[in-house]
């Protein structure tokens, strides 16, 4: 790919695919010191009854890169899949998490979203049991968020650890429901304790007739089946009254809080700053 210019000249282009490439390299060898190095954070976003009644936080893991500043997740964390490392740092979230949630006055929930790597790597059961007896939070505190890509694959035995998950006290969510292959009949085959409606279509819900209509069949069924509906990604008072009138249970989004450090929320937590810091 090298082209010569004018006096024999060198000049490299590199297409963008190599770039892409290349840069991904580069963020999956930095990966590997994050944990060590400390460059993980947590973040907390509100989760709320959809009259606005804060009920937990859902954990969301930030990256600070030591050049590159904050590295969303959604660029990471398929790196981090891909060389088996989201096993411990998907560990570290959960204890960070839980170890946070059992420090609040109030008995909040807290929601922590497990990657299906760490379903088929290490042992989720006995980490999560560990976890627990560790920071002491009550099972019935931790949900945790899986999307259905846990499913794809060995079916049987991903079902096998759910069931065991769910035996130990904690609750299971099905997260971004609507955007897979067939998450339908998932709902069928497992007894979620909660549906998350993805985002997509309730940023969609003004704009588009198919999407409230999707909404609409979504709480029906999970209503059918008893299940509780959470929306993502509720950003705006229309979006919540909505929600509301359809039944839908619970929210989360910008307009009840963004992902931000705990301690922009030690008041919903029942903390004072005072508390946190000499605690
Ligand atoms: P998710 O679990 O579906 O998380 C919801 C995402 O929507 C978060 O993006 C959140 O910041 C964003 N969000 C929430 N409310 C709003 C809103 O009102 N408007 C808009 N525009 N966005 C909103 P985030 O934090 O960038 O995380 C992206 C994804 O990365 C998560 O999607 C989850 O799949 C993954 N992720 C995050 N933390 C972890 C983790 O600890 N472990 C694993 N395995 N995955 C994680
Ligand atoms: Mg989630
Ligand atoms: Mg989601
Ligand atoms: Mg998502």
């Amino acid at each position: 790919r090298a082209k010569r210019e004018g006096r024999g000249r060198v000049r490299f282009f590199e297409s963008e695919m190599d770039k892409e490439l290349r840069d991904r390299r580069l963020l999956q060898h930095d990966l590997r010191q994050a944990l060590e190095q400390n460059q993980f954070v947590v973040y907390f976003q509100p989760q709320a009854r959809i009259d606005g009644e804060v009920i937990g936080f859902e954990a969301l893991l930030r990256w600070n890169h030591p050049t590159r500043g904050f590295v969303p997740p959604d660029r990471f964390v398929p790196l981090a899949e891909e060389n088996g490392l989201i096993v411990e740092i998907g560990e570290w979230v959960l204890r960070e998490a839980c170890r946070e949630a059992a420090s609040w006055p109030r008995p909040l929930q807290v929601a922590v979203n497990l990657s299906p790597v760490q379903f088929q790597a290490g042992d989720l059961e006995r980490s999560i049991h560990q976890i627990l007896l560790e920071t002491g939070l009550t099972p019935t505190r931790l949900e945790v968020e899986i999307t259905e890509g846990v499913l794809i694959g060995d079916f049987t035995g991903a079902l096998h650890l759910l069931r065991r998950l769910k035996a130990l006290g904690i609750r299971i969510a099905m997260d971004d429901f609507g955007t897979g292959y067939s998450s339908l009949s998932y709902l069928q085959s497992f007894p979620f304790d909660k549906i998350k409606i993805d985002r997509g279509f309730i940023s969609n819900l003004e704009a588009s007739l198919q999407s409230a209509e999707i909404v609409r069949a979504v709480l029906s069924l999970a209503h059918a089946l008893n299940i509780p509906v959470i929306a993502e990604g509720v950003e705006t008072e229309a979006q919540r009254a909505f929600l509301a009138r359809e039944a839908c249970e619970e929210m989360q989004g910008y307009l009840v809080g963004r992902p931000d450090l705990i301690e922009r929320y030690l008041d919903l937590v029942g903390m004072t700053v005072e508390r946190r810091h000499y605690a």
